[in-house]
C-alpha cells in the first residue's frame, strides 16, 4: 500500500458482512480480523479512517410495510467489536451518505475512527450508481479496496468510487493484496505438478473454472456431488446420486478436451453410499459407476481417498475448491477430511496451497488446519471468478 496517510482521511471498503446471531452478535469475526492490518496501518501513519461495508441483503428481506429493517441490518452490530479490537473508540453514522456523514467525516481527526451505514441501505449501491459513489468520495481523500469477497462486484463502494479518485490516492488494502499475490501463485508459472481439486455439489456452478483449468493443470481431481455427472456420461449407473442431465454432453468435452491436452482427470473410483439424504442412512461403499437405484454417492470411497492422497502428496502446487462429499454429516466427512489432512501435509512438505470457496474453507477451519496451509482465501464467488480469468471490476477499478 503505497500511500501517504498523514493528515489525510482515508475511505476503506471493508468486507464486515459478518454472521450474527439472533441477538444480533457475531458469531464468527473472521472477516474483521482480516480487515484490521490495513485499517492500523493508515491510523499507524497518521491517518483518519472512515469505514464502509454492507451487511446482509437487507433490500432483498424488507420489512411488511416495504421498509428496511434497519434494525436488523444496521452495521452499527460491529462498532463495539470493532473498537475492542482496535483499542480505540469507533464512531457510527447512521447514514451512509449525507449531512450527518458528510459533518462527521470533516469533523474526523488523525488516529479516529468513523463507520457508516450499511452501504446496501441505499439504492444506488448494488447500481453501481455513480451520484451515490461521489457523494461517498467527497468524504475522504483517499481510497482503499479491502473488500475482496466483492471485489467480482461492480457496486457503487466496490467499484464506481474509485473513478473519482486519481491514481496515487487510492490502492488495494493488505487483504486484496494478498488475495491477488496468491491467487497469481496458482495462476502464473506455478511450480509442478500442479493439482487443482474441484467438488461440491454441481457441475454447472464450476463449469467455466473446470474448462480454464484444463488449460494450465497437470491433474484435476473431481469429488462432490459434482463427479457423477461425469460418470453417468460415460454410461456408469448412479443410482439417485446428485446429476444434472443437461450436462452429460458438457461433461464428455471436458474429459476429451482434458485427455486432448493430457491433463490427468481423476474421478473418486468408489464411493460411500446411502440410501437416503440422512446421517443416519444405511450406508455401503460401492464403485462409483455402477450404484444401485435407490442408494446415492454422499462421500468418496477409501480407493479415491488413497489415489486422490497420492496425487496430492506428489504436488507442488494445489488449488482447493469444493468438499468431497456432504461433508456436513458426519457419515460423510471423511473425503473432505483427508483432503484437507493431503493438503496440509503437502504443504508442510514444500508445497504451495491455496483454499478458495465457502465449503472447502469452512472444511478447513473446522479441521483446525487453516494454519497448514498456504493460504485460505476470504471470498468465494470473488476468487471462483478470479480463477476462471474474468477481470474483477473491483480490481479493474484500481488498477486504472
Ligand atoms: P458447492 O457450494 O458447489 O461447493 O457445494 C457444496 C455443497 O455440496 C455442500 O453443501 C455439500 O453437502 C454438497 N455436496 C457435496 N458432495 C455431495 C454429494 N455427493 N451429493 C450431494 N451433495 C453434495
Amino acid at each position: 500500500m503505497q500511500l501517504d496517510f498523514q493528515g489525510k482521511k482515508a475511505l476503506i471498503r471493508v468486507d464486515f458482512n459478518v454472521p450474527l446471531n439472533a441477538n444480533n452478535e457475531i458469531t464468527d469475526d473472521t472477516r474483521i480480523q482480516a480487515a484490521l492490518p490495513t485499517i492500523k496501518h493508515a491510523l499507524d501513519n497518521g491517518g483518519a479512517v472512515i469505514l464502509m461495508s454492507h451487511l446482509g441483503r437487507p433490500m432483498k428481506k424488507l420489512k411488511e410495510d416495504g421498509s428496511i429493517n434497519r434494525e436488523k441490518f444496521t452495521l452499527h452490530h460491529i462498532v463495539n467489536h470493532l473498537s475492542q479490537q482496535l483499542g480505540r473508540d469507533v464512531q457510527f453514522c447512521d447514514e451512509t451518505v449525507g449531512e450527518k456523514a458528510t459533518t462527521m467525516a470533516n469533523a474526523l481527526e488523525p488516529g479516529q475512527v468513523l463507520v457508516l451505514e450499511n452501504t446496501r441501505f441505499n439504492k444506488g449501491e448494488k447500481k453501481g450508481d455513480e451520484a451515490f459513489a461521489e457523494a461517498l468520495s467527497q468524504l475522504a481523500d483517499l481510497y482503499i479496496n479491502d473488500a475482496f469477497g466483492t471485489a467480482h462486484r461492480a457496486h457503487a463502494s466496490t467499484t464506481t468510487v474509485a473513478q473519482f479518485f486519481p491514481q496515487g490516492a487510492k490502492s488495494f488494502g493488505f487483504l486484496m493484496e494478498a488475495e491477488i499475490k496468491n491467487a497469481n501463485k496458482v495462476l502464473n508459472n506455478p511450480d509442478r505438478p500442479l493439482t487443482a481439486i474441484i467438488g461440491g455439489a454441481k457441475v454447472s456452478d464450476k463449469i467455466l473454472l473446470l474448462e480454464r483449468l484444463i488449460d494450465f493443470v497437470n491433474n484435476l481431481i473431481i469429488g462432490g456431488g459434482m463427479a457423477y455427472t461425469f460418470f453417468k456420461a460415460q454410461g456408469g449407473q448412479i443410482g439417485n446420486s446428485l446429476v444434472e442431465d443437461d450436462r452429460l454432453e458438457l461433461a464428455k468435452e471436458l474429459l476429451k478436451k482434458a485427455a486432448a491436452k493430457g491433463v490427468n482427470i481423476l474421478l473418486p473410483e468408489d464411493s460411500i453410499v446411502a440410501d437416503n439424504f440422512s446421517n443416519e442412512a444405511n450406508i455401503d461403499s460401492v464403485n462409483s459407476n455402477s450404484i444401485a437405484d435407490g442408494w446415492m454417492g454422499l462421500d468418496i470411497g477409501e480407493k479415491a481417498r488413497a489415489s486422490f492422497s497420492e496425487t496430492i502428496l506428489n504436488s507442488q502446487t494445489i488449488l482447493w475448491n469444493g468438499p468431497m462429499g456432504v461433508f456436513e454429516m458426519s457419515n460423510f466427512a471423511n473425503g473432505t477430511k483427508t483432503i484437507a489432512e493431503m493438503v496440509a501435509k503437502a504443504t508442510n512438505q514444500g508445497a504451495f496451497s491455496l483454499v478458495g470457496g465457502g465449503d472447502s474453507v469452512a472444511a478447513v477451519k473446522q479441521m483446525g488446519l487453516a494454519n497448514e496451509v498456504s493460504y485460505v482465501s476470504t471470498g468465494g464467488g470473488a476468487m471462483l471468478e478470479f480463477l476462471e480469468g474474468k477481470e474483477l471490476p473491483g480490481i479493474k477499478a484500481i488498477k486504472g
